[in-house]
């Protein structure tokens, strides 16, 4: 089975509300990055113990598992562009193709509950390091080689709400509904 490189530039989001997922990342204040990191990584170990987690709904869309495995794979790359975006002057990045890493890192072979251990792990470490920036350091601004630029900010906005989208993906509560008892 061959998944359709997904080649939109999604920085739109950043502009106006998602109608897919509900979300509107332009609203997200740099206070509130953390808490939605842990929130929506808290649903996932629910998603991953699914019976169709390694099922894809059509030929075209990922299963749970390997959407569980990309953001995995997404929070700990966004925690090197961090770095990166704290360390250096207005760094350029170079853009990452999802597709490839899913195809690379075998993600249809992985074992469900690895990938929710390490979903969480990565998730942990992202929102420590945002729960820590200070307001100077959201404006530090960074470049991706397709010609996208953001700063701190909207880099974490933009990520924000790939995380809220991927849970739609996998039809699982939206961040507003996940439940808080347990
Ligand atoms: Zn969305």
């Amino acid at each position: 089975m061959t998944i359709i490189p997904d080649t939109k530039d999604w920085t739109w989001v950043l502009e106006r509300r998602c109608d897919e997922c509900g979300f509107t990342a332009s609203e997200l204040a740099p206070t509130d990055f953390a808490g939605l990191v842990r929130q929506t990584a808290a649903a996932w170990p629910a998603v991953l113990a699914r019976p169709d987690v390694r099922e894809r709904p059509n030929h075209s869309t990922w299963s749970p598992l390997e959407y569980g495995a990309h953001v995995r794979d997404m929070l700990r790359l966004y925690r090197e562009r961090l770095t990166i975006m704290l360390e250096l002057d207005d760094p350029l990045y170079p853009n990452w193709d999802p597709d490839a890493a899913a195809v690379a890192g075998r993600y249809g072979e992985l074992h469900p509950s690895v990938v929710s251990r390490e979903l969480l792990d990565a998730a942990s470490d992202i929102a420590d390091a945002f729960e820590v920036l200070v307001p100077e350091e959201h404006r530090r601004p960074a470049r991706r080689d397709d010609g996208a630029s953001f700063t701190v900010k909207t880099f974490a906005q933009y990520f924000c709400h790939d995380l809220v989208h991927h849970l739609h993906d996998v039809s699982a509560p939206s961040v507003a509904e996940v439940p808080v008892e347990e």
